[in-house]
């Protein structure tokens, strides 16, 4: 697989399709994120697919803040290309200035391909199951539960926030110049955890419409605080009263109201 797409690669840097072409490289054997050019072409040799994911898309936006004329190549996975869809909804990205070469590793489900292993359930200690989530639940065990002890639960999770924000940085669709998460009429300056539950609830509002479930903030979270199932169950409710399921067009509006009657039950 890594020769064909690196054969493509090198085509579309020398036929001028591309200025750059993100994907990832090895490098002290590390498959890191790197941007291939057509004066060092030689690079393309060292072109690896995976295991590595990063948000890509990210590193095009900025590319293209800088260089707002240049045409960017981006190895997508199927993940990268529902970002890439929610920046053109989202008006982050111009049509035609990224072209992809697609990598089909999740053609089902994003669980099922050896890539997206991570989000398989971890084990977990028998004190985060008792007080929080088990990692891998799935938005029906937390309905399940009676509210009070939802409501627990998730503050135990918020407790574990350390306000690194790594879950804002690493996330693809987090594309806001002033974050909502830094506005110290919003979010305190004081001591750990962040204002419980509002900084999680302030990011998972932002993240309605927007979400493409990649599990990179979950990833990347220090504390193990199970990210996607809420930014899922807000996506879900966006699902239910927009008929919007996020990341699936470039062109769908996410502002479509079905119709006030098919409100959800609350999270
Ligand atoms: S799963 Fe996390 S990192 Fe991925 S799009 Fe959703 S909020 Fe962003
Ligand atoms: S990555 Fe985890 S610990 Fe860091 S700010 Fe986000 S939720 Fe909090």
């Amino acid at each position: 697989m890594h020769d064909d797409v690196k054969n493509q690669v090198k085509e579309m840097l020398n036929q001028d399709v591309v200025d750059l072409f993100l994907a990832y490289r090895m490098m002290d054997g590390h498959p890191l994120p790197f941007a291939f050019s057509r004066e060092n072409i030689e690079e393309v040799e060292d072109l690896v697919t995976g295991p590595a994911r990063y948000p890509l898309e990210k590193l095009a936006l900025e590319i293209l803040k800088i260089h707002p004329e240049a045409t960017l190549g981006i190895l997508a996975r199927e993940c990268d290309q529902r970002a890439l869809n929610v920046l053109s909804t989202w008006n982050q990205l111009e049509a035609g200035r990224v072209k992809t070469i697609r990598l089909s590793c999740c053609p089902s489900n994003l669980k099922e391909h050896s890539d997206c292993s991570y989000l398989e359930p971890h084990v977990s200690g028998s004190c985060k199951t008792e007080l929080g989530f088990e990692f891998g639940a799935k938005t029906e065990d937390l309905e399940a539960l009676a509210p009070e002890r939802r409501f627990s639960r998730w503050m135990y999770e918020f407790e574990k926030c350390i306000k690194c924000y790594g879950c804002r940085n690493i996330c693809p669709v987090c594309f806001c110049r002033e974050c909502s998460l830094e506005h110290p009429d919003l979010i305190g300056t004081g001591p750990l955890p962040p204002e419980v539950p509002l900084f999680h609830l302030v990011r998972a509002v932002h993240m309605a419409g927007r979400c493409i479930d990649c599990g990179l903030c979950e990833d990347a979270c220090p504390a193990e605080i199970p990210l996607r199932l809420l930014y899922g169950k807000v996506n879900e409710i966006v699902k239910e009263v927009f008929g919007y399921e996020t990341g699936t067009s470039p062109g769908q509006s996410p502002f479509q109201v079905l119709g006030t009657e098919m409100m959800p039950e609350p999270l």
